[in-house]
């Protein structure tokens, strides 16, 4: 399946007005930086932790608008989940992405990216936000 209207829709809508994008990094929150040389993007997760459950997610940066809207669909995807919760999400994303079987009932916004499997030089714009909250969730 390609990208139809709507999915093309929700991806303009979060580039234009990401979600839990910030300028400063707040304090109190880990962070780690993402990067994806093949297309510039170059995102800096910053994480709450409360437990084991991700209390907060804010992301900067820049780069293309595949890589931007997901970076803030996936704080909107992440936020109010266990670490548990997290990596399978992540997995099930990673799998989406690549064209493989995943739990299309996980998704909220993220759906949206189900079209980059027929794109796969986009794929590291897509996964790039989402590889790095992983890691930084998982403490890695
Ligand atoms: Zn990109």
């Amino acid at each position: 399946m390609k990208f139809d209207d709507l999915q093309r829709q929700i991806i303009m809508d979060h580039y234009k007005h990401p979600q839990n994008k910030i300028e400063q990094a707040p304090e109190g929150y880990t962070e780690k930086r993402g990067l994806n040389p093949s297309c510039g993007d170059d995102v800096t997760i910053y994480l709450l932790l409360e437990g084991d459950v991700v209390k907060d997610l804010k992301f900067k940066g820049d780069g293309c608008s595949i890589c931007c809207s997901s970076a803030s669909i996936m704080t909107n995807e992440f936020i109010g989940l266990t670490i548990s919760e997290v990596e399978a999400k992540f997995d099930n994303f990673s799998q989406m992405v690549s064209g493989h079987e995943y739990v299309e009932e996980l998704f909220e916004d993220a759906i949206c990216f189900n079209g980059i499997k027929d794109y796969p030089a986009r794929f590291k714009c897509a996964i790039i936000s989402w590889d790095t909250a992983y890691k930084l969730v998982r403490g890695e």
